[in-house]
């Protein structure tokens, strides 16, 4: 642990330090514009997404039925006998793959996770897990991080992990292959235009996940990402009105008195899109500390020392510190059909309206920030991207400096 905090600690503080140019906190119209409109399925058709598709080796990927669905809500399950046996999915039978994370590997140790931001409220969140002195995984909408840039690198600043949860958030499963390299490439596009980094953890929305999607996932460098059984607080159903504050609380106080029979840690599953789950956040992240949980981002509680594709460093974690080695990304998908059922599909969230988007985007100043048209090796950068990339390249030789001190 004492390998991956320090490293933590640098990558927070240099990249909290450099990657934080004001110029870079808004996101001008113009700059919207040449994203895909937020909220909908990116067009597949485009050249970039052309491109994104070629870098995936098709015959590796299992030729899975496209679900049924009203996009973007999560997919109707058919019976069990009808799902194919090597499907896989999550949220139709439960299947867990053998790189999936859905546990932290050490006792007490809890996966503090928050979807679906970032919006207005989750100033106010990163606030109180500032004051406790904890780190979660904020798994963001593209088309909300093109809405709030500035929180999404309040929340790098701060030292949080940030995973992506796709550009609209549609059921994945109920989506062909090109809408599925869409849906998580302009996303990752969003996140690294933003910050510079380049995301390797993903959770797919309503956990919607199969091995045809989660081969396309494993193939564009994402480690899937789900939660802890049981542990899904369902706060989101506050704002719907189907549950109120006391039952989410009353839930996790019941799912803490299970602690004590637990082998490993938990992930839950929270919300940072509305006030009301934020407004909840505080009292569970409380209730759980004062259980003895020890919160944490994803990246510590699998030990992952690389929590970013472009992150490169020369140790490897320390294996005495994971009980689970660290997902391999690249490793072919194990099925376990043995694993009890998961929870049940989810009702989609409500996404801010574009009118609320436009609203801000003309309050905001609009300043110049990268070129859309910029990829991962292209000779197009502009200024601001090459300004991430150099601090990006400093923020590594900082933590390559403190590897070799140690
Ligand atoms: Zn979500």
């Amino acid at each position: 642990m004492r390998t991956v905090s320090l490293v933590s600690v640098a990558l927070i503080i240099t990249v909290g330090t450099l990657f934080m140019p004001s110029a870079m906190a808004e996101m001008s119209k113009k700059q919207q514009k040449e994203y895909p409109p937020k909220d909908v399925l990116p067009d597949v058709n485009s050249e970039i997404v052309k491109k994104w598709v070629d870098e995936v080796d098709w015959s590796k990927v299992p030729k899975l039925p496209v679900a049924k669905a009203e996009i973007p809500n999560s997919p109707d399950c058919p019976s069990e006998k009808l799902i194919p046996k090597d499907a896989c999915w999550w949220t139709c039978n439960g299947c867990v793959a053998a790189d999936d994370i859905e546990i932290c590997p050490r006792e007490k140790a809890w996966g503090l996770t928050y979807d679906d931001g970032p919006s207005p409220d989750t100033p106010r969140l990163l606030k109180k897990l500032k004051q406790a002195n904890v780190t979660s995984t904020f798994f963001v909408i593209g088309s909300r991080v093109l809405e709030h840039p500035e929180t999404l690198l309040q929340e790098v600043k701060e030292g949080h992990h940030i995973g992506l949860h796709t550009w609209s958030h549609a059921g994945m499963t109920s989506l062909t292959n090109e809408q599925v390299v869409a849906e998580i490439k302009w996303a990752e596009k969003a996140v690294f235009d933003v910050t510079g980094l380049k995301t390797k953890y993903w959770r797919p929305p309503y956990g919607d996940v199969d091995n045809r999607v989660r081969e396309i996932a494993r193939q564009l460098g994402y480690v899937t990402v789900i939660w802890t059984k049981e542990w899904d607080s369902n706060d989101w159903q506050i704002p719907d009105k189907t549950i109120t504050n006391k039952e989410v609380i009353r839930n996790f106080k019941w799912a803490l008195s299970t602690v004590p029979k637990l082998k490993g840690g938990v992930i839950t599953l929270e919300h940072d899109l509305y006030t009301q789950t934020v407004n909840v956040a505080g009292s569970l992240l409380d209730m759980g500390m004062k259980k003895g949980l020890e919160p944490m981002d994803i990246a510590r509680c699998v030990n992952d020392p690389h929590p970013y594709q472009n992150s490169v460093l020369a140790k490897k974690p320390e294996s005495t510190d994971a009980k689970k080695p660290v997902a391999d990304p690249k490793k072919p998908a194990t099925v376990d059909t043995t694993k009890p059922a998961g929870s049940a599909a989810q009702k989609p969230f409500a996404a801010t309206t574009p009118s609320e988007a436009d609203k801000k985007a003309e309050v905001n100043p609009t300043i110049s920030m990268t070129d859309s048209t910029t990829t991962k090796g292209s000779a197009k950068s502009s200024s601001a991207t090459q300004l991430t990339l150099t601090a990006s390249g400093v923020a590594l030789l900082t933590i390559s400096v403190l590897m070799m001190t140690l």
